[in-house]
């Protein structure tokens, strides 16, 4: 089976948690989320202080969790990065890291979405921390208020989804992360998604650049 390391990227809210999911299930790939590395790590104070304040974690910290995720076997057949890399610091550390094990990325899959809809979409969303199913009250309420519909767990508000959080989260998104698109358009491996449409439509883009 051809293998796949794939790169999702995008503002928070775009979807990349959902599409992570059925491009885990499509296809043969390991689903690495550095958001819910650090939401399992927050016990310890040293990260809950990133959570509740929409910073970024360090660089070397983080890349030192990725890469050794990274080395285990069950990622040598593949995998999906879905947070990672979040600066042009942690790519070219990535790049050096799989250049030194003869990996490479298959594709780059930038999911975009403007700023008004991730303020709509974070504001109400609610999460299912049991299995990652994600809702909104508004635009995609679960059948049974607080409680997920796949896997009947209770609902929670995810500490950086408050609206001084989210707000500098997409400072944070626009100063650290954006430059991105530009790093891996030069590589050429990046397809620009469009993010602002239902994740079926979103998927069937990313579907169609992985079958190109
Ligand atoms: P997410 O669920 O991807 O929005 O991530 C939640 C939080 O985890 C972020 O706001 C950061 O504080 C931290 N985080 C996740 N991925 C990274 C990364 N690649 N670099 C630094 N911090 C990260």
């Amino acid at each position: 089976m051809k293998q796949f390391n794939f790169i999702l990227f995008g503002p928070p809210g775009a979807g990349k948690g959902t599409q992570a999911k059925t491009i885990g299930s499509k296809f043969n790939v390991v689903h690495l989320s550095t958001g819910d590395m650090i939401r399992d790590a927050k016990d310890d104070p040293a990260f809950a202080v990133y959570l509740t304040s929409g910073q970024l974690v360090p660089d070397n910290v983080i890349d030192d969790m990725v890469f050794k995720r990274l080395a285990k076997d069950d990622c040598k057949s593949g995998f999906l990065l879905d947070g990672f890399p979040r600066t042009i610091f942690q790519a070219k550390q990535l790049d050096d890291f799989l250049r030194k094990q003869n990996r490479q990325i298959t594709k780059v899959f930038f999911i975009n979405i403007g700023h008004e809809e991730v303020i709509r979409r974070l504001g109400g969303r609610r999460v299912c921390p049991s299995c990652g199913g994600s809702f909104n009250i508004d635009l995609k309420p679960p059948k049974k208020a607080g409680i997920c519909d796949f896997c009947g767990g209770e609902l929670i508000h995810r500490k950086d989804d408050t609206p001084e959080t989210i707000k500098e989260r997409l400072e944070v998104y626009d100063r650290q992360t954006s430059p991105l698109a530009e790093y891996y358009e030069k590589k050429g491996c990046m397809v620009k998604i469009n993010g602002e449409v239902s994740p079926e439509k979103v998927f069937e883009q990313i579907e169609a650049a992985i079958a190109n």
